[in-house]
């Protein structure tokens, strides 16, 4: 089946004398939102030419593995990690190449090699880029994000070395456990009072906060790293009280900000995301965005930007089948989930421990936690609860109709 809802373009990459290369469909970006976009675009549209331009050094790979996985399984490697995107979609995948602009009027993008390609359809997969502190520029301070970063982190840990770890949110948290696990002597800086208090209901934090300690990582409660300086033995960061702590690396784990500036550059509506519509098509009818960057209408809890694995995998496969001709709409409500040790968890909606909060303990460990706003149930933490997933997003859509009473015991 040929792509027939693309516009006519040439052959894959095909270029006359003056004309641009030119592509069915263009993902910018190489990571697994645009996995599932390509590999979704080829199964729709097998003749469809696809193109993704990523600044990357790797073909797309399984990223929450990074701060997990590959750290505690030792029969799991890199190159079980890899996704295979090459193979299952046919897509032409172009590393360590950034897009540097996009004209709509003219359906083409640059890159930085000094390329121009043309598009019928394009996907802005572009994620988001890793909060950073200010610290040396140095080899041994890693803003956590990529598989080059985990490979650096590997190489500056293990052998009793010290590494502070800045954030006490899911990636701090998971490289700290991960760290710990591999011979390393690991301090973790939060700005919480109790590690995870700001996301778990106190009760629970309590319990987070006792593995990691049980675990021996040196915990740095209620403070911020400020700054850092480093020098041939080593780094010292400088704390908010004044304090300092000296490591042989850095692992920052702060969160990130969406990589909105090629959106915002081409005139496409931008707030938190690029904003897109519930088929993912952004303000041009031929541009899509999916995955950490974009801000979708969710059926159940509203507009909103998930920065979640579940929600790059599910839209970027809608939004693949959509730029080939499918007329769905992404009605999926992500949930989101880590591991540390023998602590698993899930949730789905918004987790924030200044709203009010239900505890619902099971025992045995497991409990499930109802977040409520402006008297509706805002969010789902599914503590060592599994299977659950579906009965949380039914609270969720439920919303206001629940009477708090009726929620302990509902999962
Ligand atoms: C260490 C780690 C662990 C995680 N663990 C979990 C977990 O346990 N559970 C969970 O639900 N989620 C987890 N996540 C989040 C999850 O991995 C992300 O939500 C998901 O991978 C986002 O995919 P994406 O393709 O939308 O964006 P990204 O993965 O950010 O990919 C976007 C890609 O586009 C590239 N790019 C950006 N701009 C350009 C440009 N102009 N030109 C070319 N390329 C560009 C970026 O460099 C990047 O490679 C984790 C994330 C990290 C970093």
């Amino acid at each position: 089946m040929t792509d027939s809802n693309a516009p006519d373009t040439a052959a894959p990459g095909a270029r006359t004398a003056d004309a641009p290369e030119a592509y069915d469909h263009v993902v910018v970006g190489g990571g697994m939102t645009a996995d599932a976009a390509v590999t979704a675009i080829h199964e729709a549209a097998p003749d469809a030419t696809v193109l993704v331009v990523s600044d990357d050094v790797d073909e797309p790979y399984t990223r929450p593995a990074l701060s997990k996985k590959l750290w505690i399984d030792p029969d799991y490697s890199e190159a079980d990690n890899d996704l295979g995107t090459r193979e299952a979609s046919g897509a032409e995948i172009r590393l360590r190449t950034r897009v540097t602009g996009i004209d709509r009027a003219a359906r083409t993008l640059t890159t930085d090699d000094g390329r121009t390609v043309s598009w019928g359809r394009l996907l802005l997969a572009t994620g988001g880029s890793p909060t950073r502190l200010d610290l040396p520029d140095d080899d041994r301070v890693v803003h956590f994000r990529t598989a080059a970063d985990y490979r650096r982190l590997r190489s500056l840990s293990g052998g009793g070395r010290h590494v502070v770890v800045v954030g006490g949110s899911y990636i701090g948290t998971e490289l700290a456990a991960a760290l710990v696990q591999n011979d390393t002597r690991v301090t973790l800086v939060t700005p919480d009072d109790v590690l995870g208090g700001s996301v778990f209901p106190a009760e629970i934090a309590t319990r987070f906060q006792a593995a990691f300690e049980e675990a021996g990582v040196a915990l740095v409660r209620g403070r911020r790293v400020e700054r850092g300086t480093a020098s041939d033995t080593g780094l010292r960061l400088e704390l908010d009280d004044g304090s300092a702590l000296d490591a042989d690396a850095v692992a920052v784990g702060l969160g990130i900000a969406p990589s909105t500036e090629l959106a915002e550059a081409a005139g496409l509506e931008v707030e938190d995301g690029i904003v897109v519509d519930a088929s993912l098509r952004t303000s041009d009818p031929d541009v899509f965005a999916a995955g950490d960057v974009a801000s979708y209408p969710d059926r159940i809890l509203g507009r909103r930007r998930v920065e979640h694995v579940d929600n790059a995998k599910e839209q970027g496969a809608v939004v693949g089948r959509v730029m080939a001709g499918s007329t769905e709409q992404y009605g999926h409500t992500p949930y989101y989930y880590s591991r540390v040790f023998d602590i698993s968890y899930e949730a789905v909606g918004t987790l924030d421990a200044s709203l009010e909060t239900i505890v619902d303990d099971e025992g045995d460990g497991a409990a499930v936690a109802y977040y409520l706003a402006d008297g509706a149930v805002a969010g789902v933490l599914l503590w060592n609860v599994e299977g659950a997933r579906d009965a949380a997003r039914a609270v969720l859509a439920e919303g206001a109709d629940l009477s708090r009473d009726g929620l302990v015991g509902r999962i």
